[in-house]
């Protein structure tokens, strides 16, 4: 497979497996001559992501992760899912995260504080909303946080 296209694609990959409830059969298909990657959902319709070409690392991740981000919402919302990915851990059931580059870094932030909230590649796992319920809870490390303002 193209590399750059690998390697733009496995971070956002890597936070969709992590964090949302739809899943995508990635495959690698050959048109005109060109790789490229589709995303299947249950209902076998597929969409086409494409690398950015002449764009740095960074740049080609965010618009990755733009595009992954459509399919995501599109296939919550077919499998009447709340069609939100990621969401914010900000402001939860109301907006999803926004990829952007800042600093040269891939990263998601909230488009209403504008805050970085994890890098691409990075976004934690949510944590069971029920579960945590009358648990002691010990003090979480900040390093989301840290990491995004290097
Ligand atoms: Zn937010």
């Amino acid at each position: 497979m193209n590399e750059e296209l690998t390697t733009a694609l496995k971070p956002v990959l890597r936070d969709l497996s992590a964090t949302c409830a739809v899943q995508p059969k990635v495959t690698e298909e050959v048109y005109h001559g060109e790789e490229h990657i589709v995303l299947y959902e249950r209902d076998g319709s597929g969409t086409g992501i494409g690398l950015w070409l002449g764009r740095n690392h960074a740049e080609r991740i965010a618009h990755i992760a733009d595009q992954i981000q459509d399919w995501a919402v599109e296939a919550l919302c077919a499998a009447l899912k709340p069609a939100v990915w990621p969401e914010c851990p900000t402001h939860p059931d109301s907006h999803p995260l926004q990829p952007e580059v800042k600093g040269g870094i891939a990263v998601w932030s909230c488009p209403h504080t504008r805050q970085t909230v994890s890098l691409i590649g990075e976004l934690p796992r949510p944590r069971p909303r029920v579960e945590s319920e009358g648990r002691e809870r010990g003090p979480r490390r900040k390093r989301e946080r840290r990491r995004a303002r290097e």
